[in-house]
């Protein structure tokens, strides 16, 4: 029936509003900001940056690849590769940005950058509390002010955050596993030559 969707909202609302009165469960707004509903696993209002251990510029794990700022479709992510590396999280050296601004203006919380970022680094905060009183410098928000620790992650997203983990500690294994046989055929071709000189002397 046309217009049933409507009725049947109206109806809800309805009984929302007078049941209000006389039963807390069909109450169904809070007295903002005083009090705050619960936000929800899979919320997901504006990016951060993940790092790992207790300092956000050593175990940033971004390694300014510029993925999500290409991605990104209304194009709010800035990243500004830096000119050295730093060790990464399989202790591998790798660029980092010495510049990732995101502009809270524009960004539309569509999550792409978190999707198509290959190295866990960028992924979606749940805090919408982000109005400011300057509306041109402040809604530019920097690297320190987007990164995170990877506890914060488990805090508002536990599933995702274990996945994730799983996922690097997989990676950590396999390029261990990769520098113990490389070192491993390392120390083997040195002890053949090692037997092979006095031979050929
Ligand atoms: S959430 Fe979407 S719009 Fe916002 S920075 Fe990421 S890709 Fe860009
Ligand atoms: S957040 Fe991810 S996709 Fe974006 S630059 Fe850093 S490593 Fe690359």
């Amino acid at each position: 029936m046309l217009g049933e969707g409507i009725i049947k909202g109206m109806a809800e609302t309805a009984r929302n509003f007078l049941g209000s009165y006389v039963s807390d469960e069909r109450l169904t707004t809070v007295q903002y900001p005083e009090e705050r509903l619960p936000q929800l696993e899979n919320a997901r209002q504006f990016p951060f940056l993940v790092y790992d251990g207790d300092d956000w510029q050593k175990g940033l794990r971004c390694v300014s690849c510029q993925i999500c700022e290409k991605e990104c479709p209304p194009k709010c992510i800035y990243i500004v590769k830096s000119k050295d590396k730093k060790p990464d999280y399989k202790g591998q050296p790798q660029f980092y940005p010495a510049v990732f601004d995101i502009d809270l203006s524009v960004c539309m919380s569509c999550g792409i950058c978190a999707e198509v970022c290959p190295f866990e680094s960028i992924k979606m905060d749940t805090n919408y509390e982000w109005s400011r009183t300057d509306r041109f410098g402040s809604l530019l928000v920097h690297k320190e002010q987007l990164a995170k620790p990877n506890t914060h992650y488990h805090e508002i997203h536990p599933t995702d955050a274990a996945a994730s983990d799983a996922v690097l500690a997989a990676e950590i294994a396999k390029a261990q596993a990769k520098a113990k046989a490389a070192a491993e055929a390392k120390a083997k071709a040195a002890a053949a030559q090692s037997t092979a000189v006095p031979a050929a002397a």
